[in-house]
């Protein structure tokens, strides 16, 4: 089955579907983007994620390009015509297209809106967690506004790549102070020897992860203490468990840092059992 994209207003064939060259997304990474999971062919969390787009747009100083209830419509039609059951929704807004210059255009033009779906394999990702995944701590290089959620992601992909190329599957990324912030494309949390649980705060130094957001209230429900603090590599070396969570991954068991193991080196049965209860504490629409 061919593969549907929504582009700016209509619904193409993947392999038809392209872009105009002078779009600002495409120049100068300037604009934002949101990926909400798909579960049971349903979106996960998506008012969340909308009113997130928002702030993204809002701090950038790009328009909404159409109203909430059309990117509604268009995110599930795009789920819809791809058939996706388990998978993922990506949404790009960019500025819009313009002869190339650094300055906001001077004549406001639209902003340009690509909505794109795929299936993510089930089975492929239960495996993943029950092993756990290994993570690698590098330097903070990012701009000091991650909180937005921006696609000039060049930092985070050399970071992932290099996660990758040491037999890690994510880079965790410490500031000057010594601190993890968070992953190259997901929240980093561990858990300390007394159970309770420790994420960096919101700030401008992190991405506020719907994933995280939602995983607050299932942590208050299972009645688990959360701790909204930094915390040092070697914390986590020595903490009982650790994980990530986004939407794609979810909450995705940490096993190793910088190759020394995490607790046992097995996945640990707070972070599976937060895996599993999560989405009793979702949205689905
Ligand atoms: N931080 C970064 C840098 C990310 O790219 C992501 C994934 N988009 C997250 C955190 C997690 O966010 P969410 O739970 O909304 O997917």
């Amino acid at each position: 089955m061919s593969r549907i994209a929504y582009v700016n207003g209509q619904y193409r064939d993947l392999r038809d579907a392209s872009v105009n060259i002078e779009d600002r997304g495409y120049q100068f990474a300037d604009g934002v983007y949101e990926v909400c999971e798909v579960r049971g062919g349903k979106l996960v969390d998506f008012p969340r994620h909308m009113a997130r787009l928002e702030r993204s747009l809002r701090e950038l100083r790009i328009e909404m390009p159409m109203t909430l209830r059309a990117l509604d419509v268009v995110m599930h039609e795009v789920v819809r015509r791809n058939r996706i059951g388990y998978g993922l929704v990506y949404l790009q807004v960019t500025r819009g297209v313009a002869r190339r210059d650094h300055p906001f255009p001077l004549r406001p033009v639209k902003p340009a809106v690509v909505v794109t779906a795929r299936s993510l394999n089930f089975s492929k990702n239960q495996a993943t967690a029950a092993h756990g995944i290994g993570v690698i701590t590098v330097p903070e290089n990012r701009w000091p506004r991650v909180d937005i959620k921006s696609i000039s992601l060049l930092p985070n992909v050399l970071a992932k790549q290099q996660a990758r190329d040491s037999g890690a599957y994510e880079a965790w990324y410490v500031d000057g102070n010594g601190e993890v912030t968070e992953g190259s494309s997901s929240n980093a949390w561990i858990i300390t020897t007394d159970g309770r649980v420790v994420t960096h705060p919101i700030g401008h130094d992190i991405l506020a992860g719907i994933t995280r957001d939602v995983l607050k209230e299932t942590l208050a429900a299972l009645q688990i203490r959360l701790e909204e603090r930094p915390f040092t590599p070697e914390e986590a070396y020595g903490a009982a468990e650790a994980f990530v969570t986004s939407a794609s991954q979810i909450v995705m068991p940490v096993v190793r840092i910088d190759g020394r193991t995490v607790g046992n080196g097995k996945p640990g049965p707070i972070s599976m059992r937060l895996r599993e209860e999560f989405h009793r504490f979702a949205d689905f629409s």
